[in-house]
């Protein structure tokens, strides 16, 4: 009885520390110490910031873990913590897009939407899909780094003091993606061009794909074949049977033995392919390895910063697409 009753508190304890945790950094973020408060949407922004503002700057992230960027609203809390940055700092081109959200990031002086900031400048390196902006900007290692000199920027204005640091900094980390770009297509296109074909949960992998799957001479039309998805831009869970016949005829006419989940998306439409596909007399079968796309992975795991994630997910890809 004495047993069940430590366990019990033991497991009172430690759930209270989990919470804890994350209210213990809140806390400390949210401390007035001379730093610069950063908010950033995604991890995968937060991760650049903090490469950049170093010890200079406290950093946060607003979607945290495996939530969805594309639906997320504002819960109890966040509008402190809209009060309390100096700097926000959000993906744009329409991700993040849950209502409330999205009503207090168009209207706030502080938020820096860094990929309307690049399109701005970079028209031409934009994605559409069916006719709607393709905001999975970070998929692209090449795209990603024009994020550097605006977080930049951004930083050196609010904190003139240590501007030096921060382009000294972005500099560095520019000089690193641009490696892990060149790195990225090599893993992949050490695969034969006619294996180099995907498909996830989502439409998130429509860069990846123009950057890192695609020969350099192919077309808009051409590239576009190596890339399918039964969920949209955001991810949405909803798969028709005529758009499971259509990845079908897709798996069977590129030879495609391999389906991709992702990290933070439910596998239901994947299965369901599969599972149809099988039935048809088809050879595929469901990655054991999922990518990430619109979330980092956990501290710790193979994703836990943006270049690991990116790169995690290029060697998932190539092993896979390789054994097929
Ligand atoms: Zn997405």
């Amino acid at each position: 009885m004495k047993s069940v009753f430590f366990s019990l508190l033991l497991l009172i304890t430690a759930s209270c520390n989990t919470s804890n945790d994350n209210g213990v950094k809140l806390k400390a973020w949210m401390n007035p110490n001379g730093k610069v408060k950063v908010l950033s949407t995604i991890a995968m922004i937060d991760d650049l910031v903090k490469q950049i503002g170093k010890e200079h700057i406290d950093s946060a992230v607003l979607i945290k873990g495996d939530l969805n960027p594309h639906s997320y609203q504002l819960v109890k809390g966040d509008d402190e913590k809209f009060a309390y940055a100096d700097l926000i700092f959000a993906n744009g081109l329409g991700l993040e897009h849950g209502p409330s959200l999205h009503a207090y990031l168009s209207k706030s002086k502080k938020a820096t939407l860094l990929g309307n900031l690049i399109m701005e400048e970079n028209k031409q390196l934009l994605l559409y899909h069916k006719g709607q902006l393709d905001p999975h900007i970070w998929m692209d290692a090449a795209i990603w780094m024009k994020t550097i000199p605006i977080i930049v920027k951004a930083l050196s204005e609010k904190d003139p003091n240590h501007a030096q640091e921060y382009e000294k900094n972005g500099n560095q980390l520019i000089a690193i993606l641009e490696d892990v770009d060149k790195n990225i297509r090599a893993i992949l296109h050490a695969i034969p061009p006619n294996k180099r074909f995907l498909i996830t949960s989502h439409d998130a992998f429509n860069y990846f794909t123009r950057s890192y799957l695609a020969e350099s001479n192919e077309t808009n039309e051409e590239w576009v074949q190596r890339f399918m998805a039964p969920e949209g831009l955001a991810p949405d869970s909803q798969i028709s049977t005529a758009n499971i016949q259509a990845i079908i005829d897709h798996l069977k006419k590129h030879e495609i033995h391999v389906l991709f989940p992702e990290s933070n998306v439910n596998k239901d439409s994947i299965r369901k392919i599969v599972d149809a596909a099988q039935k048809q007399g088809l050879r595929v079968t469901i990655s054991d390895a999922y990518l990430y796309a619109d979330a980092m992975g956990k501290l710790g795991s193979e994703g836990d910063t943006y270049i690991k994630m990116i790169t995690h997910n290029a060697k998932t890809i190539a092993s896979h697409l390789n054994m097929q």
